[in-house]
Formats: C-alpha cells, sequence, structure tokens
C-alpha cells in the first residue's frame, strides 16, 4: 500500500476517529487541536499531536504542514475557524483538502476556498440510519452524488434461487448490481448466471429514484 502523511485539524469525536483510523491502517497522522486536554487524549494513537490554532497560519508553517500528502479539517462548530484553516493548508499547498461541512452553506464556502471533498459525517450517518430503520432489508445506504447512491439490500423474496439474468434489475429497475455477499465472501464481479441464495446481501448501484422503487418493495 502507498503510505502517505495525513495532518487532521480538529480532533473532535469525528476528526479523532479519522486520525485513529488512519494511524491504524499504517499511515503517519500529525493531528493537531487548540485543546490540550484533547491532544493528550489522542497522543498515543497518532504518530504526532500538537496543540496548535489552526486559524494561524505561522504555527502550521512551523509545523511543516506544506510537507503533508493530505489534510482533514474537521473543525465542524465554529466555522469561521473551519473556513481559515481549509485556506491556509490550501494555501501552504497541500494537494487534497478534506473538509467537514455542517450545513449547505458551509460547504458551498469550503469548496469556494479550494476544499477538494467535503464530508457531512451526521447527515450520511442520519440517511444510513434512516434507510435502514425504514426497512431492516436495507442494511447500508451511501450517497455517492446528490442523485446516485448505493444501497446493501437483502433480495426481494422471488430474487431468491434466480440468477442476475432472470432478475434483470438493469431493465425492469435501471441498477446494477455490483457485488454479492455471501456471509465473510464477496463476489465483487458477478456474473449473469450468478445465483442469489436466501442469505446473500446484494450492493447495489443506481439512481436514488430507482433505488426507491427497490427499497419500496421490500418495505
Ligand atoms: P465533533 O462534532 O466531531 O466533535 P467539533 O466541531 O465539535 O466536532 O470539534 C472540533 C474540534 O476542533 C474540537 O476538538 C476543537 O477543540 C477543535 N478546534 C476548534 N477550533 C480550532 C482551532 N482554531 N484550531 C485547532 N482546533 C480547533
Amino acid at each position: 500500500m502507498n503510505m502517505k502523511q495525513y495532518v487532521v485539524i480538529g480532533c473532535g469525536r469525528f476528526g479523532s476517529s479519522v486520525a485513529r483510523t488512519l494511524y491504524k491502517m499504517g499511515h503517519d497522522v500529525l493531528a493537531i487541536d487548540s485543546n490540550e486536554e484533547i491532544i493528550q487524549h489522542v497522543s498515543d494513537e497518532v504518530t504526532h499531536a500538537v496543540q496548535a490554532d489552526a486559524t494561524d497560519e505561522n504555527s502550521l508553517k512551523s509545523l511543516g504542514i506544506r510537507n503533508f500528502d493530505v489534510a482533514i479539517i474537521t473543525i465542524g462548530s465554529d466555522i469561521q475557524a473551519s473556513i481559515m484553516a481549509t485556506l491556509i493548508v490550501k494555501e501552504l499547498g497541500i494537494k487534497y483538502v478534506v473538509a467537514k461541512a455542517n450545513n449547505e452553506i458551509h460547504a458551498k464556502l469550503l469548496f469556494k476556498i479550494g476544499a477538494d471533498r467535503v464530508v457531512f459525517p451526521e447527515r450520511d450517518m442520519g440517511m444510513r440510519v434512516a434507510h435502514n430503520l425504514v426497512s431492516s432489508n436495507i442494511l447500508d445506504y451511501i450517497e455517492l452524488a446528490p442523485d446516485y447512491s448505493i444501497m446493501e439490500i437483502a433480495p426481494l423474496d422471488d430474487w431468491v434461487g434466480k440468477t442476475l439474468l432472470e432478475i434483470d434489475v438493469r431493465s425492469k429497475y435501471g441498477v446494477n448490481i455490483m457485488a454479492i455477499k455471501h456471509g465473510y465472501e464477496m463476489n465483487v464481479s458477478p456474473i449473469a448466471m450468478d445465483r442469489i441464495g436466501k442469505d446473500d446481501i446484494l450492493v447495489v448501484i443506481g439512481h436514488n429514484k430507482d433505488l426507491e422503487k427497490i427499497e419500496k418493495q421490500v418495505w
């Protein structure tokens, strides 16, 4: 795997989870937060943890931020600090900047000042939980773009025992089955003759409107 250097700015609930996970995966992680207690808390689980104000360009410069491959700005509640930190890391030349937004306006601002990707962890998790609550057959729901998503579902009753060719979701619903999970195994390039088992899980990709048609059948 290509190991990269990540700087995580803001180590609240979301930021510290991103930082810990990247570190566990073997990457170099610098965690920055203005709160000393929070820094002490994460210091054993990242490469370096430093207390600094991310809205202070000189502090970030002195930490050598420009040498990092990716910056993740996870300051959420203080929108002004989130915007300033994003602007500074972008101006320092970090190639890929991911920022967390609290709402659509915040996201727009982040994109305008150069964020390469904006994430909405609370909104996305809310959506995933809501889809799963509506039907226990919908195991997960991940938005890819405003109108397109990936949905993990248990097969409809009349799909069980049939092949992908027979259920023909492409022409019936306009969606594609990307993968079939059988227990711990995963068929990531299913073919027309693959047969769907009762306990399989299907990973389906499509337009939200088309996925909704399938969702309604499993309610
Ligand atoms: P979460 O909901 O993920 O906990 P918050 O926005 O509440 O997100 O927390 C973001 C973190 O960012 C907090 O730990 C806070 O101390 C930190 N933070 C806020 N402003 C700054 C700043 N100017 N510089 C560095 N860290 C900051």
